[in-house]
């Protein structure tokens, strides 16, 4: 029911006095996005002013636009890389910020194979609860009624380290759910999870699966949307179901808790409300029996009204599997965050994933645009990259996201690249065009092409013997399968026709490339089995000719040709799976462990 509320919002009536305040607050940044940049500058520069790193530019303690841009530059990951070791290693002093380093995040994104480690405040903590309390006064705006019902999340913490100097090491949503602000948030009638905080917080990802999935079980007919933070989880889950539903099913029928659930706290929570009830678990089974999956979710969850996953982005590969499980549900992309910073919301969730913008918040951080022009390659050197303020992109235009944080990043390059599609107020809107250089994901990995080339280049020694060579090869990402898996073509040239690689060695060698890939990569493969086993399909000699002379037929410059290093437009792919000669898998888990290589 929508109150009439003082502080009504063009957004639409809010649904409770609650909503009014956040959608008023929305209102209110967005117009003046400008003037909350500048007091968002101002404040950090001010209270770092007497950091390390602010003063050895010499930024004297001027907070204003001008004076930064021109004294301070535009830095990435490995410009940092020698702060961020200080701090790992135990030193205090304010390096990047005046407020003490709480802990590292670990992003998804890597340097030389590992989890870039992303400083962070105690304070962030605030700043991502209030862009998470904005999402439900948004969503309540579309769908009516969700305080009538739940939400099925399957939202899971990962495991955490700690550096050198003794700081935590962990992903973002980690450190969110294992904080107070999680834990011991307070009753929303518009945000009740199935799944306890018992099953969220527990470290073993089986046991925490299937709690969350047996309490979603349990309480089907209120779920009113099914969720998980990227598309990928949530097929995951959907997997899970599918090889677990006979003993989940069984536990409801008896009331009598799977023995390989073993957290004591998550036993004794399950204890209270597992009972038997041989009704539903006839019904689950019904349904799960069936060897037709299509539409399994609407017909489990009968009352979903939306599944609330990230399809944006390298996401957008998984909707035609999310439809086809969902039957079609509509699915709602609410947010656009990352471990350096959470950037800002979806205003209308519920449409198409195609035509996804997201309203970048003026009070998260500082944000800058770096212009990005699609066929150029960096900038000369002569003339600097000019960054526009966020109310001064332009519509149609695409911009590589520059921060400066609270927590002490400054003119940090984000590598996210966006296109303006709008404005909201004086705030733009951005469609997720890509990350830059990712060749392959298929959860939150980003394989780029010097990780591939090196990965190609070390497996491809185990062909020496052989008198073999890999001569040509591309790749992509298989997500018709859960999990998703890396397929490698390889085109390979033998002199020895008499003793060319067994299917055992190429096998071997699917292991070597995985061993070789990037930390997140493998965690997927070991810890979350959320990417499926490395597959190399050999084609026959002469498979890359063909994929260039059709390249070419298209127009393509034979010249400028280079063979593309991942592949998905289906002529092409087709193309490549009639060459196939042999297909190998990994026959085995890489090495991966939670603490870092270096
Ligand atoms: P991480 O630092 O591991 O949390 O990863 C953050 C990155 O994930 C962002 O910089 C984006 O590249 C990607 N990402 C986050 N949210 C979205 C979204 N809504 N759509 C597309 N990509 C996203």
């Amino acid at each position: 029911m929508a109150v009439d509320s003082p502080l009504s919002s063009q957004l639409g009536p809010p649904a409770c006095e609650r909503d009014a305040k956040a959608l008023h607050f929305i209102e209110e940044t967005t117009s003046h996005a400008d003037s909350v940049q500048d007091r968002v500058l101002t404040e950090i520069l001010t209270r770092n002013s007497q950091t390390e790193y602010l003063t050895r530019f010499k930024l004297n303690g001027a907070t204003d636009r001008e004076t930064f841009k021109s004294k301070l530059p535009i830095i990435t990951y490995e410009d940092l890389q020698p702060e961020i070791h200080r701090i790992a290693n135990g030193d205090r002093s304010a390096i990047l910020s005046a407020h003490p380093i709480s802990e590292f995040l670990t992003s998804s994104g890597t340097s030389a194979g590992e989890r870039k480690l992303m400083p962070t405040i105690k304070e962030e903590l605030d700043r991502r609860r209030l862009l998470y309390s904005l999402l439900m006064p948004v969503m309540n705006l579309y769908v009516p009624g969700l305080e009538r019902g739940k939400g099925l999340y399957f939202l899971f913490v990962k495991s955490e380290t700690r550096t050198p100097g003794g700081l935590l090491a962990r992903p973002v949503l980690t450190s969110y759910y294992k904080s107070d602000h999680f834990k011991t948030r307070p009753y929303d009638p518009y945000n009740v999870y199935t799944s306890p905080n018992e099953a969220i917080l527990c470290p073993d990802s089986f046991q925490s699966m299937y709690a969350q999935m047996l309490c979603g079980l349990l309480q089907r007919q209120q779920v009113l949307r099914v969720g998980a933070v990227f598309a990928s989880g949530l097929l995951r889950a959907i997997r899970f179901l599918q090889l677990n539903w006979r003993q989940l099913t069984q536990d409801i029928e008896t009331g009598a808790l799977n023995p390989k659930l073993t957290d004591p706290s998550l036993r004794e929570y399950m204890d209270k409300i597992l009972k038997p009830n041989p009704e539903l678990a006839e019904c689950v089974r019904h349904e799960c029996s069936k060897d037709n999956w299509e539409g399994i979710i609407a017909r489990i969850w009968q009352n979903t009204k939306y599944l609330d996953v990230i399809v944006t982005g390298a996401m957008a590969q998984y909707i035609p599997t999310l439809d086809y499980y969902s039957g079609g549900l509509p699915l709602a992309c609410t947010m656009y965050a990352s471990s350096e910073c959470y950037f800002g919301l979806n205003l209308n969730p519920m449409c198409k994933p195609s035509q996804v913008s997201y309203t970048i918040m003026p009070n998260m951080a500082y944000f800058e645009f770096l212009p990005h022009e699609p066929d150029s390659f960096g900038f000369p050197c002569d003339s600097p990259p000019k960054l526009v303020d966020l109310v001064d992109v332009e519509v149609g235009k695409e911009y590589e996201l520059v921060i400066t944080t609270y927590a002490g990043l400054y003119r940090y390059r984000v590598g996210d690249i966006l296109r303006v599609t709008g404005f909201h107020n004086s705030a733009p809107q951005f469609h997720f065009v890509r990350r830059k250089n990712v060749l392959l994901s298929i959860d939150s990995d980003k394989t780029d092409e010097a990780e591939l080339q090196k990965a190609v280049e070390n497996a491809s020694r185990l062909l020496r013997e052989f008198n073999t060579s890999v001569v040509e090869y591309t790749s992509y990402a298989d997500t018709r399968t859960i999990p998703g898996h890396y397929v490698i073509y390889w085109e390979l040239l033998g002199k020895d026709s008499a003793n060319s690689p067994t299917d055992e060695v190429l096998k071997q060698c699917c292991l070597a490339m995985e061993e070789s890939l990037n930390s997140v990569y493998r965690q997927g493969r070991v810890a979350d089995n959320s990417i499926g086993p490395l597959e190399i399909r050999v084609v026959k000699n002469g498979t890359f000719e063909e994929l260039m002379d059709y390249a070419i037929s298209r127009g393509a410059s034979i010249n400028q040709y280079k063979v593309p290093r991942c592949v998905n437009f289906t002529p092409i792919m087709e193309l490549l799976d009639s060459r196939v000669v042999s297909s190998h898998f990994s026959p085995a888990s890489p090495h991966w462990t939670p603490e870092r290589r270096r």
